[in-house]
Protein backbone atom coordinates (compact mmCIF):
# COMPACT_ATOMS: atom_id res chain seq x y z
CA UNK A 1 0.00 0.00 0.00
CA UNK A 2 1.04 3.68 -0.85
CA UNK A 3 2.48 5.38 2.19
CA UNK A 4 -0.10 8.02 0.39
CA UNK A 5 -3.13 6.16 0.47
CA UNK A 6 -6.33 7.36 2.42
CA UNK A 7 -7.26 4.80 5.61
CA UNK A 8 -10.35 3.21 5.56
CA UNK A 9 -10.72 4.70 8.90
CA UNK A 10 -10.21 7.94 8.26
CA UNK A 11 -12.72 7.72 4.82
CA UNK A 12 -15.33 6.50 7.56
CA UNK A 13 -15.57 10.21 9.15
CA UNK A 14 -18.34 11.85 9.45
CA UNK A 15 -16.66 14.98 8.68
CA UNK A 16 -15.16 13.38 5.79
CA UNK A 17 -16.54 14.87 2.49
CA UNK A 18 -17.19 12.40 0.07
CA UNK A 19 -18.54 12.44 -3.51
CA UNK A 20 -17.68 11.56 -7.11
CA UNK A 21 -15.93 13.90 -9.33
CA UNK A 22 -19.49 16.06 -10.34
CA UNK A 23 -20.28 15.85 -6.68
CA UNK A 24 -16.99 17.50 -5.55
CA UNK A 25 -17.02 19.75 -8.30
CA UNK A 26 -19.79 21.37 -6.99
CA UNK A 27 -19.60 21.39 -3.57
CA UNK A 28 -20.22 24.62 -1.84
CA UNK A 29 -17.91 25.56 0.51
CA UNK A 30 -19.62 27.33 3.39
CA UNK A 31 -17.17 27.75 5.58
CA UNK A 32 -17.20 25.78 8.57
CA UNK A 33 -14.26 24.45 10.53
CA UNK A 34 -14.16 21.67 11.93
CA UNK A 35 -11.84 20.91 14.92
CA UNK A 36 -10.35 17.31 15.67
CA UNK A 37 -7.84 16.79 18.62
CA UNK A 38 -4.28 16.05 17.77
CA UNK A 39 -5.08 12.70 19.47
CA UNK A 40 -7.48 11.68 16.83
CA UNK A 41 -5.85 12.83 13.71
CA UNK A 42 -2.94 10.49 15.09
CA UNK A 43 -5.49 7.72 15.23
CA UNK A 44 -7.42 8.38 11.58
CA UNK A 45 -4.04 9.40 9.63
CA UNK A 46 -1.46 7.31 9.09
CA UNK A 47 1.81 8.42 10.09
CA UNK A 48 3.43 9.84 7.11
CA UNK A 49 0.28 11.77 6.34
CA UNK A 50 0.19 12.71 10.40
CA UNK A 51 4.02 14.34 9.65
CA UNK A 52 2.84 16.07 6.67
CA UNK A 53 -0.61 17.38 7.52
CA UNK A 54 -0.44 17.70 11.33
CA UNK A 55 3.39 18.38 11.96
CA UNK A 56 4.00 20.84 8.46
CA UNK A 57 6.41 18.33 7.58
CA UNK A 58 7.35 18.29 3.40
CA UNK A 59 7.92 15.35 1.41
CA UNK A 60 11.33 15.31 -0.49
CA UNK A 61 10.97 16.65 -4.15
CA UNK A 62 10.37 14.02 -7.09
CA UNK A 63 8.85 11.26 -4.32
CA UNK A 64 5.10 11.89 -3.93
CA UNK A 65 2.55 10.57 -6.15
CA UNK A 66 1.11 13.26 -8.18
CA UNK A 67 3.72 15.71 -9.28
CA UNK A 68 3.75 13.64 -12.37
CA UNK A 69 -0.21 13.33 -13.00
CA UNK A 70 -2.00 15.54 -15.03
CA UNK A 71 -5.15 13.70 -16.04
CA UNK A 72 -8.58 15.65 -15.41
CA UNK A 73 -10.30 15.85 -11.85
CA UNK A 74 -9.95 17.38 -8.54
CA UNK A 75 -7.88 17.22 -5.91
CA UNK A 76 -9.08 17.73 -2.20
CA UNK A 77 -7.38 17.85 1.41
CA UNK A 78 -6.79 14.50 2.11
CA UNK A 79 -7.08 14.72 5.87
CA UNK A 80 -11.84 15.89 5.29
CA UNK A 81 -11.87 16.37 1.61
CA UNK A 82 -12.45 19.30 1.08
CA UNK A 83 -12.23 20.19 -2.96
CA UNK A 84 -9.01 22.45 -3.32
CA UNK A 85 -7.37 22.30 -6.70
CA UNK A 86 -8.50 21.66 -10.09
CA UNK A 87 -6.20 19.53 -12.42
CA UNK A 88 -7.18 22.65 -14.56
CA UNK A 89 -4.97 24.71 -12.04
CA UNK A 90 -1.86 22.09 -12.10
CA UNK A 91 1.18 23.02 -14.06
CA UNK A 92 5.01 21.69 -14.22
CA UNK A 93 6.76 23.81 -12.86
CA UNK A 94 9.99 21.38 -12.28
CA UNK A 95 10.01 21.13 -8.56
CA UNK A 96 9.27 17.97 -8.16
CA UNK A 97 5.61 18.58 -6.00
CA UNK A 98 2.31 19.22 -7.47
CA UNK A 99 2.40 22.69 -8.48
CA UNK A 100 -1.15 25.02 -9.15
CA UNK A 101 -1.60 28.25 -10.34
CA UNK A 102 -4.62 28.86 -8.16
CA UNK A 103 -7.27 27.22 -6.02
CA UNK A 104 -10.90 26.54 -5.77
CA UNK A 105 -12.91 29.76 -5.46
CA UNK A 106 -15.97 30.58 -6.32
CA UNK A 107 -18.40 33.52 -6.10
CA UNK A 108 -20.14 34.25 -2.73
CA UNK A 109 -17.98 31.73 -1.24
CA UNK A 110 -15.52 31.36 1.60
CA UNK A 111 -12.00 30.86 1.36
CA UNK A 112 -11.05 27.14 1.06
CA UNK A 113 -7.21 27.60 1.81
CA UNK A 114 -5.96 29.82 4.82
CA UNK A 115 -2.12 31.36 4.04
CA UNK A 116 -0.09 32.01 6.77
CA UNK A 117 3.59 33.42 7.65
CA UNK A 118 6.61 30.53 8.06
CA UNK A 119 9.91 31.67 9.38
CA UNK A 120 11.23 28.31 9.74
CA UNK A 121 14.19 27.36 8.62
CA UNK A 122 15.64 30.67 8.46
CA UNK A 123 12.89 31.12 5.54
CA UNK A 124 10.18 33.83 5.15
CA UNK A 125 7.87 31.76 3.25
CA UNK A 126 4.22 31.48 2.91
CA UNK A 127 2.22 28.18 3.77
CA UNK A 128 -0.83 27.38 2.68
CA UNK A 129 -3.53 25.02 4.65
CA UNK A 130 -6.89 23.81 4.87
CA UNK A 131 -9.12 26.14 5.70
CA UNK A 132 -11.95 23.26 6.82
CA UNK A 133 -9.70 21.51 8.76
CA UNK A 134 -6.18 23.31 9.24
CA UNK A 135 -3.87 20.66 7.86
CA UNK A 136 -0.48 21.43 6.42
CA UNK A 137 -0.75 21.70 2.47
CA UNK A 138 2.33 23.56 1.01
CA UNK A 139 3.55 26.72 0.72
CA UNK A 140 2.50 29.73 -2.27
CA UNK A 141 5.50 31.09 -3.85
CA UNK A 142 5.27 34.53 -6.06
CA UNK A 143 7.15 32.41 -9.45
CA UNK A 144 4.12 30.74 -10.59
CA UNK A 145 2.50 31.12 -14.45
CA UNK A 146 -0.05 33.78 -15.97
CA UNK A 147 -2.69 34.16 -14.89
CA UNK A 148 -2.06 35.12 -11.24
CA UNK A 149 1.83 34.15 -11.13
CA UNK A 150 1.80 32.14 -8.02
CA UNK A 151 2.62 28.47 -7.37
CA UNK A 152 0.69 26.31 -4.84
CA UNK A 153 3.44 24.03 -3.69
CA UNK A 154 1.77 20.61 -2.33
CA UNK A 155 2.59 18.44 -0.77
CA UNK A 156 0.86 14.97 -2.46
CA UNK A 157 0.48 13.27 1.06
CA UNK A 158 -1.62 16.38 1.45
CA UNK A 159 -4.14 16.00 -1.28
CA UNK A 160 -6.26 13.04 -2.98
CA UNK A 161 -6.91 13.16 -6.31
CA UNK A 162 -10.57 11.85 -8.09
CA UNK A 163 -10.36 11.47 -11.67
CA UNK A 164 -12.91 12.72 -13.90
CA UNK A 165 -14.87 9.80 -15.45
CA UNK A 166 -17.50 10.28 -17.96
ZN1 LIG B 1 -8.88 19.71 5.18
Amino acid sequence: MLKEEIKEKLLNQDFYIKGNYKELLNYHYNGEKISIDEKEWKEILNDWQYYILRKKGTERAFTGKYYRVFKEGIYICCACGLPLFLSDYKFDSKSGWPSFYAYIKKEQEKERIHQELDYSYGMIRTEVLCNRCGSHLGHVFPDGPAPTYLRYCINSASLYFIEKKE
